[in-house]
C-alpha cells in the first residue's frame, strides 16, 4: 500500500493539472476558428517553422501601427519609447516568448482577434487546404489566420498584451486542441509598458526551437524586411 501511494505520488508529480490564469474567464473559440485549428493540430505537415515567421510578422506590424501613430501623436509612446522585437528561449522551461513594444491589444482585442470574431480568411483557408492536398499550411499567414500556426510546435501559448487604452495588462491563454481559452488580467501586473509578449511552451517535439543556431538562422530569414531591430538572447529560470 506504501508502494502503491508513492507511486500515486510520481504519477501526479509528473502530470500536473493545468489551471488558467488566476481570475481569467473561459471563452469558446468561434465555430470556423476551432475547424481549422483541428486541422492544424492534427496534420501531418512538417514544416513547423512557418510559425515563426507569423509572429515576427505580427510583432512587425504592432509596431508599424504605434510608429504610424506616434508620428502625430509622439506622446503615445509615454514610457515605452523604444520600438524593438526581443526574442527569448529558456531551455529548462522549454518556453520561447516573442515581445514587442508595439501598439498591443485591449481585453477586448484579445477576445475578438485570437479566438471569438471569424476571421474572413479562416474559411477560405481551410478550402485551400483541401484543393492543394498537399496540406500546405505554409500559406495560412495569406489567409489572416497566421497566429494559429504556434500550435504547430506548442502545446500551451500564452499571450500578454499592454494597449495605450487599457488600464490593464491582459492574458490571453490556451492549450492546444481545446475548444475555449481564457483571458484576464495578467497576474504579474503591468510587465511590458506597452505592447504584447508570446509565450510558447513547446511541444516535446519542438524543442529544436532552443538551439540558439537553429533560432539566428530562422530570425536573420524571417525578418529580412523587418524595420525594426530584433533580438536573441537566453534566458535562465
Ligand atoms: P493577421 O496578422 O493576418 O491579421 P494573425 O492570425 O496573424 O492574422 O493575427 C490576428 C490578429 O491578432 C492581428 O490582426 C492583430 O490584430 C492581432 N495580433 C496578433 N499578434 C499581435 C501582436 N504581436 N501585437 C498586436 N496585435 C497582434
Ligand atoms: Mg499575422
Amino acid at each position: 500500500a506504501a508502494a502503491n501511494a508513492a507511486a500515486e505520488e510520481m504519477i501526479e508529480a509528473i502530470s500536473t493539472p493545468y489551471s488558467p490564469p488566476e481570475g481569467s474567464s473561459a471563452f469558446a473559440y468561434e465555430a470556423e476558428v476551432n475547424k481549422m485549428l483541428d486541422i492544424v493540430i492534427n496534420s501531418l505537415y512538417t514544416n513547423k517553422d512557418i510559425f515563426l515567421r507569423e509572429l515576427i510578422s505580427n510583432a512587425s506590424d504592432a509596431l508599424d501601427k504605434i510608429r504610424f501613430l506616434s508620428v502625430t501623436k509622439p506622446e503615445l509612446l509615454g514610457d515605452t519609447p523604444n520600438l524593438e522585437m526581443k526574442i527569448e528561449y529558456d531551455p529548462d522551461a522549454k518556453t520561447l516568448t516573442i515581445r514587442d513594444t508595439g501598439l498591443g491589444m485591449t481585453k477586448d482585442d484579445l477576445i475578438k482577434n485570437l479566438g471569438t470574431v471569424a476571421r474572413s480568411g479562416t474559411t477560405n483557408f481551410m478550402k485551400a487546404l483541401k484543393e492543394s492536398e498537399t496540406n500546405d499550411i505554409s500559406q495560412i499567414g495569406m489567409f489572416g489566420v497566421g497566429f494559429y500556426s504556434t500550435f504547430l510546435v506548442a502545446d500551451r501559448v500564452s499571450v500578454a498584451s499592454k494597449h495605450n487604452d487599457d488600464d490593464t495588462q491582459n492574458v490571453w491563454e490556451s492549450l492546444n486542441g481545446e475548444s475555449s481559452f481564457h483571458v484576464g488580467p495578467d497576474p504579474r501586473g503591468n510587465t511590458l509598458g506597452r505592447g504584447t509578449e508570446i509565450t510558447l511552451h513547446l511541444k516535446e517535439d519542438a524543442e529544436e526551437y532552443l538551439s540558439p543556431y537553429k533560432l539566428k538562422e530562422m530570425i536573420g530569414h524571417y525578418s529580412e524586411f523587418v524595420t525594426h531591430p530584433v533580438s536573441l538572447r537566453q534566458i535562465k529560470t
